[in-house]
Formats: structure tokens, C-alpha cells, sequence
């Protein structure tokens, strides 16, 4: 029976709808772009068993909480601390109800607080992953989220995201979706500047909030040949028929987005670089890499394939010395790096994290594609994608299916050594 009308029949007899896997948000934000000031309204349905009692939420310490609202809620505390993943960013909602701890849990949490510089402009408010903006349960900022994002602005003012709005009327805008907890994404301004490649798919748009430059015609040629190598590679088993580039301008970094889109902060960006193309290559392929722990080395299976696939549409474009020359600097980094498996990333610096979940990662690819040959490692790839892999020994077991006992023993001792 379709979940929308079981849900609506339970309603009717009274009863709870049942405990569905899947977080749903109801997201509601009113900006006030003139002082780069906004204020939320978040309803989340938190899945029933999640957690006992109390359950937590993060949000960014610098945001003032309003309000939070729950059915039955028994105690309530807000305190800033230390999130090991966002250091002192956040403050801690503690909801406490009484009994019922299977039941699912709505929660609404009504704050407020000003954008900073960083992600504010002359042109535009990003909210964004990188803005942290909304309040995610810990340790699962990238569980599933289903939303709907209802943004308000003045009437001289439109919003964009990474797929178009469901509705839009003066100063009203309507995005749903499904995507990472901390991921939809709004941008507010006065005008955004449109570019979209003609068919054939995969349907790649640039939103830019800065006028239009030749640079942006040639990002958008690059974005569509970058998505469709990945669809007959890598994504083959899962491809995409539309893609997102936003380019806020808020010049601060560059990050994919698990709904079929790519936030580049830059605006200097120029495919014409090759550092710039590789960038734009691997943050496209995160569509497919991105399942991985980002707190555990599991993130190697988002960073290492993601460097490598960058480098594997640099090698297939033409690129062949871009390609040494950029592998060759990561196999440097990665030499004499801890190894990946059971890698305690709570025990070393940023610079020697990146050494092994980028670098050796990368090595470690780069090692099992000359031992298995083009066809078993883009098969193997594919079926990785396709299957959302999480974890390594997910991506073993895979390895030994695809490319046999030896090679999985193999890849064992590379990634344990
Ligand atoms: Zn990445």
C-alpha cells in the first residue's frame, strides 16, 4: 500500500501513523536579506526507536533558539558543547518524553540568528551544507532527509536550489525534496543568472548570483561532459538525468551536494585550470561518493574515490599528463601515511587525515585498477555506486564478487598496511 495512503487512513481511525526509517522535515525560513538576518521554523518527525529518551539535536550555538515544541515533551535543556565533528559550533537541544519510546517524535524548533560575512554578500544569502543553518540529530547530518523547504523574501527578492521550486509568487518559494539532514539549500537574492545545456541529458544547469562570464558557458560545456562520463562509467548503474552547479560567490570553498548538484563558492572559477576542472570533476562524482562515516575512515570511500574518479575524467578527456602529473603528487603524500583500515582519525592532525583518506586512498585505487584492468575496475566502480556503499568491507565483499578471492586477499594488505 502506498505510505502516503496508509498514513491517511491511520489518520482517520486516530491512530499514529507508523515509524517510517526516514527523518521528514517541514522547514520554514523568512529572510530579511537588508540586515543578512533570518529566522526558522524546522519540524522534524524523528523515526520511532532512534533513540531513547532524551533525544538530542545540534544547531549552531551562534543561532538564538525561540521556542521548541514537541507532544508530550517532560524536560527540556539547551546547552552549547563540544561536538567532536564541529569542535565548539553547536549548542545541544536535550528533549526528554515520558514512556512511548517507540513512537515516532515531532519536533519543532523556531530560531533565529544573522548570516555572517562568509556566507552573506552584496548579492546574495547562502544557506547552505556549509552554513550549518538547520538542526540535525548528532552524528547523523547525512542520514535521509524527505523536506519541504518554504522560503519567504521580499517581493524584489527570488530564491534558488538545487532543483527548482514546486511553487514560486512574490516573495514566496516552495522546494521539496530529499536529500542529506543538513542539505537543502537556499539562495536569496535580487537575480540569479541562468545558463542550461541543450539536450542531449544529462540537463546540466549553472545558477550564478554574479553576472554571467565566458568562464560560465565553458563551466557548464565541462559540468555536462564531466556528468555524462560518469554515466557511462562510474554511474553507469545509476545515472543521472539532471545536475545543479551554484555559484553563490560567497568565495569560500567548494562542496557536492547529495541532490544531484555542486555549491562553488569561487568567483574566479575557470575549468580552463586544470586544479579548477579537477575540482569540479571530483565534487560532481561525490553524487556517487558519498556514503562513507565522514567521522570514521570510512570517508575514504567518499575522498579517495572522488580524488580518483576526478583524475579518471582528467585521464579521459585528454588530459594524460594532467593525469600523472596530479597522481603522482598523491602517491607522494601517501607514502609512508598510517593505513586506512581501522584508521583513528581522533588520534592525528587535519593535514595526516587527509594524507590517508585522500592520498592513500587514491594510491590504493590507483594500485588495484593497474592489477585488475580498465573493464573489472569500472564494473567494480559501477557496482559500488550502485549500491550506496558504506562501509569496506561492503566494498570487499564487492571486490571479491567482481575481481575474485586473490584480489580481495590483496586489497586486504593494501588497506592494512
Ligand atoms: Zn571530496
Amino acid at each position: 500500500m502506498p505510505r502516503l495512503l496508509l498514513s491517511f487512513l491511520l489518520g482517520m481511525l486516530g491512530l499514529a501513523p507508523p515509524a517510517w526509517a526516514q527523518q521528514q522535515a517541514r522547514i520554514l525560513l523568512k529572510v530579511a536579506p537588508d540586515s543578512q538576518h533570518f529566522w526558522c521554523r524546522y519540524t522534524v518527525w524523528l523515526p520511532a526507536g532512534s533513540a531513547r529518551s532524551p533525544r538530542f539535536l545540534n544547531l549552531d550555538r551562534r543561532f538564538t533558539v525561540i521556542r521548541v515544541r514537541s507532544p508530550r515533551l517532560s524536560g527540556l535543556s539547551i546547552q552549547p558543547y563540544l561536538y567532536a565533528p564541529f569542535q565548539d559550533t553547536v549548542q545541544r537541544i536535550a528533549l526528554a518524553h515520558p514512556g512511548l519510546k517507540q513512537r515516532r517524535k515531532r519536533v519543532t524548533i523556531t530560531y533565529e540568528g544573522t548570516l555572517s560575512d562568509r556566507y552573506a554578500t552584496d548579492q546574495v544569502m547562502e544557506f547552505s551544507r556549509s552554513t550549518l543553518w538547520l538542526p540535525f540529530v548528532p552524528y547523523q547530518e547525512d542520514a535521509p532527509l524527505a523536506y519541504s523547504l518554504d522560503v519567504q523574501v521580499p517581493a524584489s527578492y527570488t530564491v534558488v536550489s538545487t532543483r527548482p521550486s514546486r511553487k514560486a509568487r512574490a516573495g514566496h518559494f516552495r522546494f521539496r525534496g530529499r536529500t542529506s539532514a543538513i542539505e537543502p539549500t537556499a539562495l536569496v537574492g535580487r537575480n540569479f543568472h541562468q545558463l542550461t545545456a541543450a539536450p542531449p541529458k544529462p540537463a546540466v544547469t549553472v545558477i550564478k548570483a554574479n553576472p554571467l562570464l565566458r568562464a560560465d558557458t565553458l563551466l557548464l560545456a565541462e559540468a555536462t561532459r564531466i556528468c555524462s562520463y560518469y554515466n557511462q562509467t562510474i554511474g553507469r548503474r545509476d545515472s543521472i538525468a539532471r545536475f545543479t552547479v551554484l555559484l553563490p560567490g560567497t568565495n569560500r570553498n567548494a562542496f557536492a551536494l547529495l541532490d544531484n548538484a555542486v555549491d562553488i563558492t569561487y568567483s574566479d572559477f575557470d575549468v580552463r585550470k586544470r586544479e579548477d576542472r579537477l575540482i569540479l570533476a571530483h565534487e560532481i562524482s561525490h553524487k556517487w561518493w558519498a556514503y562513507g562515516s565522514i567521522s570514521t575512515y570510512e570517508e575514504w570511500l567518499n575522498e579517495g574515490f572522488a580524488t580518483y574518479s576526478g583524475l579518471l575524467y582528467l585521464r579521459a578527456a585528454g588530459d594524460t599528463a594532467g593525469f600523472r602529473t596530479e597522481l603522482d603528487k598523491r602517491l607522494a603524500s601517501a607514502a609512508g601515511a598510517p593505513p586506512i583500515l581501522g584508521f583513528d582519525r581522533s588520534k592525528y592532525d587535519y593535514p595526516t587525515i587527509r594524507r590517508v583518506v585522500y592520498a592513500k586512498g587514491t594510491a590504493v585505487l590507483h594500485a588495484l585498477h593497474t592489477r585488475v584492468g580498465d573493464d573489472v575496475f569500472l564494473r567494480l566502480l559501477a557496482a559500488t555506486a550502485a549500491r550506496k556503499t558504506a562501509t569496506t568491507e561492503g566494498f570487499l565483499t564487492l571486490v571479491g564478487q567482481e575481481a575474485g578471492p586473490d584480489t580481495q586477499r590483496w586489497l586486504r594488505e593494501q588497506l592494512a598496511r
